[in-house]
């Protein structure tokens, strides 16, 4: 164990870092939903993820692409922005069920979190570190991704930037990391590789809530459900699912996203 992680233990930082009693409760926390908010079809797609165990809904109103240009000559602007924010609104009227959504940008807060009931930080801003320092002063829970390069001290020391402003809500999603599936030329919409053991390491070394995302981490729809089994088997807390009622003709991500009956069988399994 290295001198920095060896330290903070012997302080009884790491493990007192979150007060569970007093904070959100993550334990068995499961949410799903489509990568991005598509149009009015989110109000439906709330109901039915509620009938499938969701506790919480996902879906990208602000939207990160990794090919920004290509995706807008296709006609798709990194999401639908404040009329995503809209949507999601009316989706959680709806369903009740409280919304899980992305915020990029410290500036974004405020607008963001008119909707979200917890923000997401996606992986591309996970060490952003004005954005991660605005977190922390806010009261909403926050879903950190971690970075597809982040290592342990890299994850722990987002967790810390937040934290010390304040905000001890916190979970961190594992999404997959940089690597080199030797199964890529065979499925290639597998991008990362699952980072499972890092469950039971941050299990190790602080009592901050885990949850899994089998959706980015395997690129796969055919991957998810055992990946999500894995994760859980493996300690995650809970499980946050790309879902979608036409999953081939999802706008992003549909090779990982999967159908209502999936999501049914995985989170009542
Ligand atoms: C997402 O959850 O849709 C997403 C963009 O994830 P990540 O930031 O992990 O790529
Ligand atoms: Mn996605």
């Amino acid at each position: 164990m290295n001198e920095y992680i060896k330290d903070l233990q012997e302080q009884g930082k790491l493990n007192l870092s979150i007060d569970l009693d007093t904070n959100f409760n993550w334990k068995h926390f499961k949410i799903a939903g489509p990568c991005s908010v598509e149009g009015p079809s989110i109000i439906e797609i709330a109901n039915e993820i509620k009938l499938c165990g969701a506790d919480a809904l996902r879906a990208g109103a602000y939207k990160p692409c990794t090919y920004p240009i290509l995706k807008e000559k296709n006609g798709w602007k990194e999401g639908l922005r404040k009329e995503g924010l809209e949507l999601l609104k009316l989706a959680k009227k709806e369903s009740g069920l409280p919304i899980v959504t992305e915020v990029m940008d410290p500036r974004m807060i405020e607008e963001v979190g008119d909707v979200a009931d917890i923000f997401q930080i996606g992986t591309r801003n996970f060490q952003n570190y004005s954005l991660l320092d605005e977190l922390g002063k806010c009261n909403t829970p926050v879903l950190l991704k971690r970075g597809t390069w982040g290592t342990i001290d890299e994850i722990l020391g987002a967790c810390e930037r937040i934290l010390v402003g304040g905000n001890k809500s916190i979970a961190i999603c594992l999404r997959g990391v940089v690597g080199m599936p030797s199964y890529r030329h065979v499925f290639s919409t597998v991008r990362w590789a699952p980072d499972l053991m890092m469950i039971p390491a941050l299990k190790e070394l602080t009592n901050i809530p885990v949850i899994y995302d089998p959706s980015h981490s395997t690129g796969y729809r055919n991957f998810v459900e055992p990946i999500s089994k894995a994760a859980i088997a493996a300690g995650a807390d809970g499980l946050i699912i790309e879902a979608h009622p036409d999953p081939d003709n999802s706008i992003s991500d549909p090779a990982q996203a999967i159908n209502y009956e999936t999501l049914k069988s995985i989170f009542n399994g």
